[in-house]
């Protein structure tokens, strides 16, 4: 019977070290540990505010996701249990899942293997209650706007034109357009109103982009809600529940710490979509890990069209922080796939189809390239991959100077990466030159085409004529300095899913431009990508259970 075993069944018995212990060597002072059980803890940040955030900060990005699966996380856990192998003083940050894709059909966001976070089946269910508390803060506000709509309406409040919508930590499409407020008089003033997934509400995103209390309540009372029946906008400061919404996000705010399968120490902070949001680790878990450790391996959600860009234009220019290193995450089936196989035909060995497929990579590359980065190419080994199709891939790195290390973490953990990890440090040794693709002062059309001529390799823009009016609102309103988060397929470059490998010559349609003022971006919806996913024939969730004794059974 050589069945491998599952990534629940590895992590169940990977023994666990006690999370005190874990965060004496991390050298977190024992009055910033909360503790959450044996195996979680909370971090007051307050506690580590002298401490400079120095450590220098490797971003591990990927190609277009396919359904043959690309192992993202699993390469940066291992990666960093490889760091630590190296003697390297070194932390992991990752976003937290959400389980809307938990119960559906991506899996987890613990890694995998024998490079997996533990306790993974805790991670990935509830963990720490961080998502639960930003749902019910973002539930709160609609409920507040429309009691104060209920009762009387003194800000002039138009509820045809509300932007806030309610939200739930799950793939729920019957949600998405809702009616509200029926029954009559005492049940409140009916409207419209819809569902998102809590992973892109605005709320998670300032949660994921503040760097302390005050900027948190801060960016929450610039929220814009809506608008007045003359066109005003109105703001969460107006309705002056910024303190309350802080307060509901109190213990959520500090970043949670867990362990590496090999106990290297990991946080886990805040989980944004890469295509309906901005795709990164909370700012606060990157810069703690950066107090702590000399050196921070952490990931950005999708391929390095979406949550590379994103953390690049956004989270470091947020955040004050840069990528010193960028690895981009490759497996020979993901590049079949992009050269045309069908996700059933994947096993057999088809070296044409990856010869065409690594065009896709090419474009990460020069993505990377573009902004001031030399990447490395971790080519995530699968037990199927055949010697001529790894071998292609590393002869077309070769031959366009691109660094490559073959990574083996899923079946061997850290050393399994240590081949990655001294590429990595090699880079690591010299400075580069990072540098955002846009200004915040140029024009919003521009920061969008930007995007699309230097990150998609397309030709140009499509906007519509409702983007177009949003966009002049926002000119007017004098919001139009703020970052541009695009929401967009994840498999594809260009906005049609279907469409893999490298496109050219395509233009990408902005069908909405909706302003987040909290987090500082404009998020700009292509194609028909929508913030409310919908759950998959069978679910992920079918193949789920627990035992007697309440262990988990099936969940990855
Ligand atoms: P991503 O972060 O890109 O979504 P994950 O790291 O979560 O990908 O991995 C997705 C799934 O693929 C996990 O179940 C993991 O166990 C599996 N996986 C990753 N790498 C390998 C590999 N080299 N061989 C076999 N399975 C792998």
């Amino acid at each position: 019977n050589t069945k491998p075993l599952s990534d629940l069944e590895i992590a169940l018995q990977s023994p666990m070290q006690p999370i005190t212990a874990i965060a004496e060597k991390a050298g977190i002072p024992e009055d910033a540990l909360e503790l959450y059980g044996k195996h979680k803890a909370k971090i007051d940040t307050t506690k580590l505010a002298h401490l400079q955030a120095d450590a220098k900060v490797v971003l591990v990005t990927a190609i277009n996701p396919t359904p043959a699966g690309e192992g993202k996380s699993t390469v940066t856990v291992g990666l960093a249990d490889a760091m630590k192998q190296l003697d390297q003083k070194v932390m992991v940050a990752l976003r937290e899942p959400s389980l809307g894709p938990v119960m559906g059909i991506k899996g987890g966001a613990t890694g995998g293997g024998y490079a997996q976070v533990l306790p993974m089946d805790e991670i990935n269910l509830h963990f720490t209650g961080d998502l639960h508390a930003i749902t019910t803060a973002n539930n709160a506000l609609a409920a507040f706007i429309d009691n104060h709509i209920h009762r009387g309406n003194e800000l002039n409040i138009d509820p045809r034109r509300i932007l806030w919508k309610r939200v739930l930590d799950m793939n729920d499409r019957s949600l998405r357009h809702v009616m509200v407020g029926l029954g009559g008089p005492a049940q409140g003033v009916p409207r419209e109103d819809g569902f998102d997934i809590t992973v892109a509400s605005e709320i998670m995103a300032i949660f994921c982009l503040a760097k302390d209390y005050a900027d948190l309540k801060q960016r929450l009372s610039e929220i814009v809600i809506g608008y007045t029946y003359d066109r005003k906008p109105v703001f969460v400061k107006d309705l002056a529940v910024q303190g309350a919404l802080t307060l509901l996000l109190k213990d959520a705010f500090k970043p949670n710490l867990v362990q590496t399968i090999e106990g290297t120490p990991a946080i886990i902070h805040g989980g944004p979509f890469a295509n309906i949001a901005h795709g990164c680790n909370s700012i606060q878990a990157t810069n703690t890990a950066r107090k702590l450790a000399d050196l921070v391996i952490t990931e950005s959600g999708f391929g390095a069209d979406l949550g590379a860009e994103k953390f690049m234009n956004l989270k470091s220019v947020q955040g004050n922080l840069k990528p010193d290193a960028v690895v981009i995450v490759a497996t020979a089936r993901a590049l079949k796939m992009h050269g045309g196989v069908d996700k059933a035909e994947l096993k057999g060995e088809n070296v044409e189809a990856i010869k065409n497929g690594i065009e896709n990579l090419a474009q990460h590359i020069q993505t990377i390239r573009k902004f001031g980065v030399e990447p490395v190419v971790a080519l995530n080994r699968f037990i199927t991959d055949t010697t001529a199709e790894l071998e292609a891939i590393q002869d077309w790195c070769k031959a366009n100077n691109v660094k490559i290390a073959l990574t083996n973490v899923w079946e061997k953990g850290g050393e399994g990466g240590l081949e990655l990890a001294k590429e990595v440090l090699a880079v690591l040794e010299q400075p580069n030159n990072f540098k955002p693709l846009y200004n915040m002062e140029d024009s919003i059309e521009s920061k969008i085409e930007t995007i699309v001529k230097e990150v998609y390799g397309g030709a140009g823009v499509k906007i519509s004529d409702q983007a177009l009016k949003q966009i002049a609102d926002i000119k007017k309103h004098g919001w139009d300095q703020l970052g541009v988060c695009m929401a967009k397929t994840q498999y594809s470059l260009t906005d049609q899913p279907k469409l893999l490998g490298r496109p050219t010559d395509f233009t990408i349609t902005v069908r909405e431009v909706i302003p987040k003022l909290g987090a500082k971006f404009l998020v700009c919806l292509t194609g028909d990508v929508m913030t409310m996913p919908g759950l998959p024939k069978e679910p992920a969730a079918l193949r789920m259970d627990i035992d007697e004794d309440g262990n988990p059974i099936g969940l990855f």
